[in-house]
Parts: structure tokens; sequence; C-alpha cells
């Protein structure tokens, strides 16, 4: 598993952006970690490195945001709030089977829902070592997003 400790959101920002390249249409990102962990901020990055020029928001009322302006769709969800099972509404399944790259925050609310390979991002704050301090955990689950994840750490040791 990939370990990587940031000190700044622009870091956080940078490492979304370059997970990017190697995203393809259908791809799961699972953003999880608590309120303010740097979630949001993350996929903003993402979005940058897919070349999308719209200012990423924060899905948390509206559930899902959709960007198309970029080398692939970007589906953007925050399923805090929805309701127990409800993922058929919100029409999950369609979207991780879809043409775009799905980045979910919160997906232990759905848990029951999840495709068979997906990554998951854990981002963990430490007070105690500093304000900006954030920890992303990488767990990827399935080939591609063990390339994905080795590359990433390639491209960090560059
Ligand atoms: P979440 O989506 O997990 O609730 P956000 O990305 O919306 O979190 O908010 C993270 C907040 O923490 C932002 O205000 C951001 O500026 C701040 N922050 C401080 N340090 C970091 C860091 N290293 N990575 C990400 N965000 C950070
Ligand atoms: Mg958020």
């Amino acid at each position: 598993m990939l370990k990587m400790t940031v000190t700044s959101p622009e870091m956080t920002m940078a490492i979304g952006q370059q997970l990017a390249p190697g995203l393809r249409a259908k791809d799961v990102i699972l953003l999880d970690g608590d309120l303010g962990a740097g979630k949001t901020t993350f996929t903003k990055g993402l979005a940058a490195g897919l070349g999308i020029k719209r200012n990423v928001k924060s899905p948390t009322f509206t559930i899902i945001r959709e960007y198309q302006d970029g080398r692939l769709p970007l589906y953007h969800m925050d399923v805090y709030r929805l309701e127990d099972g409800s993922g058929d509404e919100l029409g999950l399944e369609e979207y991780f089977n879809g043409d775009g790259v799905n980045v979910v925050e919160w997906s232990k609310f759905i848990a029951d829902e999840l495709p068979e390979h997906y990554l998951r991002i854990i981002f963990k704050r430490d007070d105690a070592a500093g304000e900006n301090q954030r920890t992303l955990s990488f767990e990827p689950h399935g080939d591609h997003f063990d390339q994905l994840v080795a590359q990433l750490q390639a491209s960090c040791h560059e």
C-alpha cells in the first residue's frame, strides 16, 4: 500500500493531478476521511489533470456534479446525504458503467453498491503534526488500479 504525507492543499491537488493521466472511463475512485480531510481538494487537482477548466465545487448538497469539459467526463459524488439504499435512484450503476471517471466522497455510505474494482484513498489529518498535514493512503482493488498507483508512485519520485 502506498502512503503519502503532504503539508499543503496544493500538494494534495498535485497528487490528484498526477493521478489523472492514467484514468479511463468507468474508473471508480473512492475518497474517504473526515470532513475537511481534503477529499474535495484532491478532486480539484484530479479535475485539473483531466483538463477540466470549470471550478470544481463540493457536491455535498447536490450529491453529484458532472463536468464534461475535460479529456473524460468527471462524475463527482458526495454520498454523505444519500439515503440508505437509494444509490439506485441516483443511477450509481449507470455512472460506474458509463463514459467517465467517477469520484465518490464518503464511500462508506454506499458500501453495498461498490463495483468489483476501484481505488480507495483514505485521507487522515494529523493535527499534532501540523494543521495542513494530511496522510493519503492508496488502496487499489484490481490490476488497473495496482498499475495506476505504481505509476503515481513512480511519477512522485521523478
Ligand atoms: P473534504 O472534502 O474532505 O471535506 P475539503 O477538501 O473540502 O475536505 O477541505 C479541506 C480543507 O482543509 C480546505 O479548507 C483546505 O484548504 C484545507 N487543507 C489544509 N491542508 C490541506 C492539505 N494538506 N490537503 C488538503 N486540504 C488541506
Ligand atoms: Mg468534500
